[in-house]
């Protein structure tokens, strides 16, 4: 039955991602989770929520590991053995006793037929020395026909299973759903930790600078001084003063973009007009852009502080729909030609 339901998910078992052991920031969290498994009264239903790139999916893994294991190593903190079998099946992705679901298709939701999956899984009646996890990252994107057959199975939960959620955003989840789950906030709480982890992986000394531009999340702090990233970020800048410099038309902005994912272009957008915002407050001196030039700082006072109130609410706006559902040429080329009419009106 087991096998039968894998091969109807049609996709190919999914080995655990990251490295076993909890992301360093987060250990206090991680301990008290533990605690709570080894007292016994660990709820059937877990939501870890904090911000992206905080490392709650790598913490989640580790979270199954432990529970998972047959053979607990206590010595140096609690972690997994990584040589049992449920470890081994864990890491290769064939574990019977684990499933794990993330968003998919273009518009990145999960769908009502894998939580079907999911749930009729969990309900197997499982064997009475074995514990079924069930980890779904990204839980905030599940739509409402999703989120009510998860409902389901989390008031009336199978013996011994645990359902974990992760989300970035919780308050999206319908109530009745957060209701049934112990919410556990992750957050940074020990920046330290986060620190010496983060200097051993840029090789750098300037961890901290890196943490602050990356707003506190470590793993965004790694995957932005990626030179692929840093090369894409002035993609877009160069994008954004061609486009109040009046130096290229509005459809050879929208080329230039074209490689860009809509949503990574928004938020740079959205950071760059903050800027804007604050210089024309005369707050330039905690600007991140220090080395505007003298034709960038005319560009900004030609705009008053209304108007570039108004473009910043314009693209919240547009980052908040969802732009999935719209053509990414469509939406940038009406948000530019908008603009450009503001900046000459
Ligand atoms: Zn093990």
């Amino acid at each position: 039955m087991v096998e039968a339901l894998a091969s109807a998910e049609n996709e190919q078992p999914q080995p655990l991602q990251h490295a076993a052991n909890c992301p360093p920031w987060l250990s206090a969290s991680f301990e008290h989770v533990l605690r709570r498994h080894e007292q016994g009264n660990l709820p059937h239903a877990l939501l870890f929520s904090g911000s992206p790139e905080l490392g709650k999916r790598w913490f989640s893994e580790n979270v199954v590991r432990v529970l998972l294991c047959k053979n607990l190593q206590t010595n140096t903190g609690t972690r997994a053995c990584g040589e049992c079998p449920s470890c081994v099946q864990l890491d290769v992705g064939s574990s019977s006793e684990f499933r794990y679901l993330q968003p998919a298709g273009k518009s990145l939701t999960i769908r009502i037929d894998p939580i079907r999956e999911l749930v009729e899984w969990l309900q197997l009646s499982a064997g009475a020395d074995r514990y079924r996890i069930a980890l779904i990252s990204g839980a905030d994107t599940m739509n409402r026909a999703a989120a009510n057959a998860l409902l389901k199975t989390l008031e009336e939960p199978a013996a011994r299973t645990l359902c974990i959620l992760v989300a970035d955003r919780p308050a999206q989840l319908p109530p009745t759903l957060i209701s049934r789950c112990q919410q556990i906030p992750l957050t940074v709480e020990d920046e330290p930790a986060a620190l010496a982890w983060l200097s051993s992986h840029l090789g750098s000394d300037d961890a901290k600078a890196a943490l602050e531009q990356a707003c506190g999340a470590p793993l965004r702090a790694v995957r932005q001084a990626h030179p692929d990233w840093q090369a894409q970020q002035a993609t877009i800048d160069a994008a954004w003063w061609n486009l109040f410099l009046h130096k290229r038309s509005v459809g050879a902005i929208v080329e230039s973009l074209k490689e860009v994912p809509l949503t990574v272009c928004l938020s740079r957008f959205i950071t760059l007009c903050a800027v804007a915002v604050r210089h024309r407050q005369g707050a330039a001196e905690f600007s991140p852009l220090k080395s505007l030039s003298a034709e960038q700082n005319a560009a900004i006072e030609r705009l008053n502080s209304v108007q570039w109130f108004t473009i910043h609410d314009d693209l919240l706006r547009l980052h908040r729909i969802d732009s999935a559902s719209f053509k990414t040429q469509t939406v940038l080329e009406g948000f530019l030609a908008d603009t450009r009419l503001k900046i000459k009106g």
